[in-house]
């Protein structure tokens, strides 16, 4: 903020303001006082005069009005004599007039020449025609002083008889007004000055609190709030100073409380798994936070003031207008063919009380997975109804056969009867095996794991096998004599192996051979059944472990497969923690490789 200039400054309004009233109060007073003093002199030293006059006009207008006789002097002699008395002083002269114009006396002694001489003077003359009496002040012609006169008529028995006429010098008098005036000059510049000193005192009294507060109104708006104003005194002022770090203080409070709830906010929006995007009333984005970049793939600087449709690749099916009045939530499928990726986008709308849009946020969210899960699902309610529709479908064709009269035929009625009932014992396994998986998918399913010799474990089974197998097929076993204690759930690993061989068994040729090995690694053992049966071809191979997945459908359905086999020991294995896979050179036989998790120990410690 810039600094305030002296022509706009406090100090200078309040000495100009002082300035001002002095010189307004001192002229005021000056005019009235002068005026009324000038007047007073003026009075007190005309009625002084005016006195001496109307004393002077009493003995004039006895010796005009004596009757005389031989003795007595003349009348010029005893006016001369009377005036001698009043030359001198304020006076400068005065003269006597007779009815005749003609002055008979004057108080000067240098100019007794003019008695004797008739007068001209027209107040003179105008004074004794009306009988008035003539008063004015003139400026002297030689000195320039001012000057009063007088002129009274004398009367005697009420008639006019003469004048007399008076010259005062009221310079004086002036004289004295002026030293008077001089002093109240003095004491002006004396009082403006003073007034002046007061008033910058004055004005930094005021105005110091006020920088300060100022000052630190700068220093709040750059964020520090550390500062307080000095209170100088508990006036208004100091009232105003003690508000104003109040204010302060709570105005610290109001910002630690924004800054925490905004940090807190943007740690939410941060460690959210969701997306967030924020966007201004014209739909550009303001906000976006981690999770939206991570599931946009787009970088922040890109993002920002782009279009929220442009972003989300809808600006085809949708305007910004329609994501505000979008009730339901957008699905954004940005799926490859290679790889499944959709987003759910739910809007909802800024809004001012008033109604007024503000913006929109969106928050995304990954349901890839969930579609996943869902497609997946519907696939295998199809796949089950699938399954046990075939088989339904070909006991009822043979049961109608059978109602139809082929009960009656000895030699058909048996191999339809044998075909129900293969059906049947397949639907039943396949149930069995759809009970098992949902078994294993329920959270509470426990395996009952023990301490096993994986050596004779696997020997059982192999035997178990060599017995009962209807094939001329060979079999080669690389298992090592020594023992291999692995913690297994038996009869799981039973069903695991079972399903393993018995497909070895299935896809191998008349005359083939199968090989078991096992193997001790360092934290595992491998298991692995080779055949040399029809092999699968490369595409499908990890497709085998899925559910209800077969190579060659027809085939499985020959040897009563449900396709759920390698689905159940891959979820068995992975739950011991293991691993199982397939490898097969086309036409060239299958090599089923199974590891569990091994602890190697001595024999020493078992004995
Ligand atoms: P099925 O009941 O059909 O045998 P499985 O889940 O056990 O179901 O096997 C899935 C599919 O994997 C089989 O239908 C078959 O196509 C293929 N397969 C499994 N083992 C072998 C093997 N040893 N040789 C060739 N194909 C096999």
């Amino acid at each position: 903020m810039k600094k305030v200039s002296f022509f706009q400054s406090i100090h200078l309004k309040f000495v100009l303001v002082y300035v001002l009233l002095i010189l307004i109060a001192m002229q005021i007073i000056g005019v009235y006082f002068s005026r009324q003093l000038e007047n007073q002199f003026i009075e007190n030293f005309q009625n002084s005069i005016t006195d001496r006059m109307n004393l002077l006009s009493y003995s004039i207008e006895e010796a005009i009005a004596k009757i005389r006789d031989d003795e007595d002097p003349i009348l010029e002699v005893e006016v001369s004599g009377i005036l001698r008395g009043y030359s001198g002083g304020d006076i400068l002269e005065v003269r006597v007039i007779d009815i005749n114009k003609r002055i008979i006396g004057t108080s000067e002694t240098d100019n007794q020449n003019v008695v004797g001489q008739i007068t001209t003077d027209k107040d003179i003359l105008q004074s004794m025609a009306f009988d008035v009496v003539q008063k004015a002040i003139y400026r002297d012609g030689d000195t320039g002083n001012r000057i009063w006169k007088i002129v009274q008529p004398i009367r005697i028995d009420g008639e006019v008889r003469g004048a007399i006429y008076l010259k005062a010098d009221i310079e004086s008098v002036f004289d004295q007004l002026q030293e008077i005036n001089d002093i109240f000059a003095n004491a002006t510049v004396i009082a403006l000055s003073i007034s002046v000193i007061l008033g910058i005192l004055l004005a930094q009294a005021i105005s110091r609190p006020i920088t300060d507060m100022r000052r630190q109104a700068l220093a709040m708006a750059k964020g520090n709030f550390s500062r307080k104003v000095k209170v100088y005194g508990l006036d208004e002022i100091g009232q105003l100073a003690l508000t104003f770090n109040n204010l302060t203080k709570r105005l610290q409070e109001a910002q630690a409380t924004t800054e925490g709830e905004r940090r807190k906010l943007a740690s939410v929006l941060a460690y959210m798994t969701d997306g967030v995007i924020a966007t201004d009333r014209r739909g550009r984005i303001i906000l976006i936070n981690e999770s939206a970049i991570g599931l946009l793939n787009v970088s922040r600087e890109t993002a920002l003031s782009q279009q929220i449709t442009t972003l989300l690749g809808i600006e085809e099916k949708y305007t910004f207008e329609d994501l505000i009045n979008e009730q339901e939530s957008v699905i954004l499928d940005y799926s490859t063919p290679h790889k499944p990726y959709i987003l759910r986008a739910n809007f909802s709308v800024i809004q001012k009380d008033s109604g007024i849009v503000n913006g929109l946020i969106a928050v995304l969210h990954d349901i890839t997975e969930q579609e996943k899960i869902e497609m997946e699902r519907r696939e295998f309610v199809a796949n089950v109804s699938h399954e046990l529709r075939t088989p339904l479908t070909s006991m009822r064709s043979y049961l109608e056969a059978l109602s139809d009269g082929a009960w009656k035929d000895e030699e058909i009625a048996p191999r339809f009867l044998e075909v129900t009932q293969t059906e049947t014992e397949r639907m039943i396994r396949l149930v069995n095996d759809l009970l098992q998986l949902s078994k294993m998918d329920s959270k509470d399913y426990r395996f009952q794991k023990e301490i096993v010799d994986f050596t004779i474990f696997f020997n059982r089974i192999i035997d178990r096998f060599d017995i009962i197998k209807e094939q001329h097929v060979t079999f080669t076993r690389e298992l090592p004599s020594k023992t291999i204690f692995v913690e297994i759930d038996e009869d799981k690993m039973t069903q695991v192996l079972d399903n393993v061989i018995s497909n070895a068994l299935k896809y191998s040729p008349e005359g083939g051979n199968i090989t078991f090995r096992l193997e001790e690694g360092s934290d595992e053992i491998q298991i692995s059944v080779s055949d040399e049966g029809v092999g699968i071809p490369k595409d499908q191979i990890n497709k085998i472990f899925d559910r209800f997945y077969r190579v060659d459908k027809a085939r499985s359905r020959k040897f009563g497969g449900t396709g759920l086999g390698l689905a159940i020991a891959k979820e068995m294995v992975e739950a011991h923690g293991g691993k199982i896979w397939a490898e097969s050179k086309d036409e060239v036989g299958t090599t089923i490789f199974i590891t569990l998790p091994y602890e190697h120990t001595d024999e020493d410690d078992w004995a």
